[in-house]
């Protein structure tokens, strides 16, 4: 007879694991043995963009503690649907800057191809809640127009994959992409803008270790890790078999109000990636997308922070503190 065992087999674990995300938000509160009164708000939240969160991200929460920097990122909560002026839905201007399908290149020697829409965890401050995805991504069947555009241009030397989350792409579509831009002459590097490594370390496998061994160019993971206590064993251990694997790893985070807004948080933060062989890249003040202004930490504090971070830190485990703006031909430094 036959069975459908040996095709569960086949299944990596990691989107086992992602197919099992927590996606209502009753089960998120349950779980975390939280007070049901936040589920109106939350059911309504989700509605404009779904909660989604990978039990084992779930698992590094406290339980009983609604003001807990792992969970304030990813509940939705009822103040995402008061307007407040100056969040709008495309904050970055991201939707104009398409050079082909896709494709974002807006700086000298470096263009952002968008993979995918989907990601493992959705994070209530994302600027690319309200991206048109369906539109935009340069999906599978639809790679080729920006494969074009990559070749044509022979300044790119550098190919950031991004979305969504590029590694929420199976093996097997990563794979036909990279041996593509393999086959690129004037690419140097892949850097790959993830999520996935912290709040899905199984997605740092076999397989991917093997696809990044592959390929000719020069790889370059950006993982997001926001709090220290993001960071688990599991989260450490696939770190340091990509960083094994040759791959330079860096580490962007978005400064939270509520999540990690002071020093000793960020300082903390910065100790564990070094722990992991990760150094600090960006830290981005939030993009002023509708429904986070409840996540922004204005300038002066952000400022603060940094000098106190820099007086705890050696300058090496100091990240860039960074704005995106509109036009610019690199992110802004903050000061
Ligand atoms: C942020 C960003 C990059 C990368 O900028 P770096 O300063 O090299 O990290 C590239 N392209 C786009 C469109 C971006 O938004
Ligand atoms: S793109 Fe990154 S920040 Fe935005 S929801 Fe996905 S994982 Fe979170």
């Amino acid at each position: 007879m036959i069975t459908v065992k040996p095709i569960l087999r086949q299944v990596p674990r990691w989107q086992r694991e992602l197919a099992h995300a927590i996606h209502d938000p009753a089960e998120l509160l349950r779980a975390l043995e939280l007070d049901p009164a936040l589920l109106p708000a939350a059911r309504t939240a989700a509605k404009s963009f779904p909660l989604r969160v990978p039990l084992g991200f779930v698992a590094r929460m406290r339980k009983g503690d609604p003001d807990d920097p792992l969970l304030r990122q990813v509940l939705p909560l009822a103040a995402e649907f008061e307007p407040v002026p100056g969040f709008v839905s495309d904050p970055v201007g991201d939707q104009a800057m398409q050079a082909a399908p896709g494709v974002l290149h807006k700086y000298q020697g470096r263009a952002l191809l968008i993979v995918t829409g989907v990601c493992a965890v959705h994070c209530r401050y994302c600027f690319r809640r309200e991206f048109p995805y369906a539109e935009v991504c340069a999906d599978a069947d639809s790679w080729q127009p920006a494969l074009a555009y990559l070749a044509s241009d022979t300044s790119i030397r550098e190919v950031i994959l991004s979305g969504g989350d590029p590694l929420a792409l199976s093996d097997r579509r990563l794979g036909v992409l990279l041996a593509a831009l393999d086959r690129i002459p004037h690419l140097k590097r892949l850097r790959i803008h993830s999520r996935l490594p912290v709040v899905l370390p199984e997605r740092v496998d076999e397989v991917l270790l093997k696809l990044l061994a592959q390929i000719r160019l020069q790889s370059v993971l950006v993982i997001h890790a926001n709090h220290p206590r993001e960071m688990d064993e599991a989260v450490q251990a696939a770190l340091m078999q990509l960083a094994t694997a040759g791959v330079t790893l860096l580490n962007q985070s978005v400064l939270l109000r509520g999540v990690n807004d002071t020093a000793a948080t960020l300082a903390e933060l910065s100790e564990a990636l070094f722990a992991a062989r990760v150094m600090p890249y960006y830290l981005y003040l939030l993009d002023r997308v509708r429904g986070s202004a409840h996540f922004e930490v204005k300038d002066a504090k952000a400022s603060a922070i940094m000098k106190k971070l820099r007086q705890q830190l050696p300058g090496y485990l100091v990240p860039r503190l960074v704005r995106e703006q509109p036009g610019q031909p690199a992110k802004t430094p903050v000061w």
